[in-house]
């Protein structure tokens, strides 16, 4: 242990930080990598198996092909160059939660190679390099009953659950990422959450972090400032949320640099992250490839996807979030931060949606970052999951523009269609709530309010114009905010002079 602390803003006078990410990703296959049991998610504990799955003596694995298309798809979204042959390998090693004793995965031999993402923080793009992206079989999953902390320590039985054994797991290594200096945490965040947008629009995996579909192992070393020497890295393993990847990399850089301070060395090991205190503490020493004995899988052929099919599968990619950011910001002039707000709000989908529906992108901005993000967090949801759509948003829009709501009336709107009270059309209808322009029902108002204020009025009329607000506002208060208080404010003027 170590006993001096260092903050963070200490640490980065000192020393550079390092970082890598090792991403795992399920893949959304209806059936699993080498057997055809279903993938569901939630399932009774080991309803999802059968021999090869559960490892069985004599059974034979045969390939998803749906699980190569996807992991090609990705390596061709990261910019990567995708093998025209390789192979599995079995990796050997013993956990209770992986039945045959060794993992089908790939060693040397990955599907997709060198590629690069590139991500934005604070409006400045940081190129992320790919060293590879392979393909793997998930393991099973272990459920320690009896300790406080749910780990093995201090467990009475362990149960194991091998409905996610063999489910398709897609690895995505990062090269390390050096010189981004105190960003680093941010744009290991941003990195997982491109990542994470990425594999959502090819529509290759849920990406759910709180489900376990998409766990992060984030790796971590400090070298001195200046010294062109790259540290002793950590790894911490099972990140599982997009905050989380930050604070890891954070306290990290705080732990070896207080390590460091006291002439210390950094132990390559596994390290496990703490959601409550946002520290890590020390795992397992890491393993090396060595350990595993790698070999090349006897029971499956070689992969050979042929330049046809990864030319189709490449004209076949969706437009992916780069583009589609450079799209909008240019076609809505929005500023980075605009753009990061709405997509950070989840909003990105639903705000083009309500421009293609006919709203201005300001007006689609102004009422889904506004008024319905307010909604949206008052009952806890996400915002394209309130009971409106993008089509009603552009028709109250559309009222406001052609004058029939201002801006009250028109939350007023939204309060009855999320209320269920049907379109904006039937909500104005029911509740009477267009604007009252007609001037005649206007006057009339108003000649009530300068009755009930004759003081206001003489002062009015006396050239003290700013006095007028006392009788526009009992116009505005008496037509239940109906009235256009900018025409009242004209008339009472008039009506005055
Ligand atoms: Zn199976």
């Amino acid at each position: 242990m170590t006993t001096v602390s260092v903050t963070y803003e200490e640490a980065l006078t000192r020393y550079e930080p390092v970082f890598g990410l090792e991403t795992h990703v399920e893949l959304g296959t209806r059936t699993k990598m080498f057997c055809g049991c279903l993938t569901t998610f939630g399932g009774e504990p080991n309803s999802q198996v059968c021999p090869v799955c559960l490892g069985l003596p004599g059974s034979l694995p045969v390939m998803n092909r749906i699980a190569i298309e996807y992991t090609i798809k990705i390596g061709l979204a990261l910019n990567c160059s995708i093998a025209s042959w390789c192979r599995f390998a079995r990796k050997n090693y013993f956990y209770p939660d992986m039945p045959k004793n060794f993992q089908i995965s790939q060693y040397d031999e990955p599907l997709c190679l060198d590629g690069y993402l590139d991500v934005s923080v604070n409006g400045q793009t940081v190129r992320v390099g790919i060293e590879r992206v392979h393909l793997e079989e998930d393991t099973g999953k272990s459920l320690h009953i009896g300790g406080a902390t749910g780990r093995i320590q201090g467990a009475e039985y362990s149960l194991v659950d091998y409905n996610r054994a063999g489910i398709p797991l897609v690895e995505i290594v990062t090269k390390p990422v050096p010189g981004t200096g105190s960003l680093a945490p941010e744009v290991a965040r941003a990195y997982v959450t491109e990542l994470r947008d990425v594999l959502r629009s090819l529509g290759v995996s849920d990406v759910r972090m709180e489900e376990g579909s998409l766990r992060c192992d984030v790796n971590t070393s400090l070298s001195p400032l200046g010294s062109g020497a790259w540290g002793t890295r950590t790894e911490t393993k099972n990140v599982n949320s997009l905050r989380s990847v930050e604070r890891a990399v954070h306290s990290e850089i705080e732990r070896q640099a207080a390590v460091l301070d006291e002439g210390g060395r950094v132990i390559q090991e596994t390290r496990h992250f703490h959601e409550e205190s946002g520290e890590t503490t020390s795992g397992r020493s890491k393993e090396e490839a060595q350990d595993y004995r790698y070999f090349p899988e006897p029971d499956l052929v070689p992969v050979a996807p042929d330049a046809a099919w990864v030319d189709a599968i490449r004209t076949s990619l969706p437009e992916l979030p780069s583009a589609r950011r450079a799209r909008l910001i240019a076609a809505w002039s929005l500023s980075d931060l605009e753009f990061e707000s709405m997509r950070n709000g989840g909003a990105l989908d639903v705000v083009e949606a309500t421009v293609v529906a006919g709203a201005s992108p300001r007006d689609a901005q102004k009422w889904w970052m506004g008024e319905l993000a307010r909604r949206a967090n008052d009952s806890g949801v996400e915002v394209s999951a309130l009971p409106i759509t993008p089509a009603d948003v552009a028709r109250v829009s559309a009222l406001v523009s052609a004058g029939t709501l201002n801006d009250r009336l028109a939350r007023e709107v939204l309060d009855g269609v999320l209320a269920g009270e049907g379109t904006p059309d039937q909500v104005v209808e029911k509740r009477g709530l267009a604007v009252v322009s007609d001037d005649s029902a206007l006057l009339a108002a108003i000649d009530e309010a300068i009755t009930a204020n004759p003081e206001v009025a003489e002062k009015v009329r006396s050239g003290k114009v700013a006095a007028s607000g006392v009788i526009v506002g009992a116009v505005v208060r008496a037509t239940r905010g109906q009235a256009d208080a900018a025409r009242v404010r004209e008339l009472v003027l008039e009506r005055l002079s």
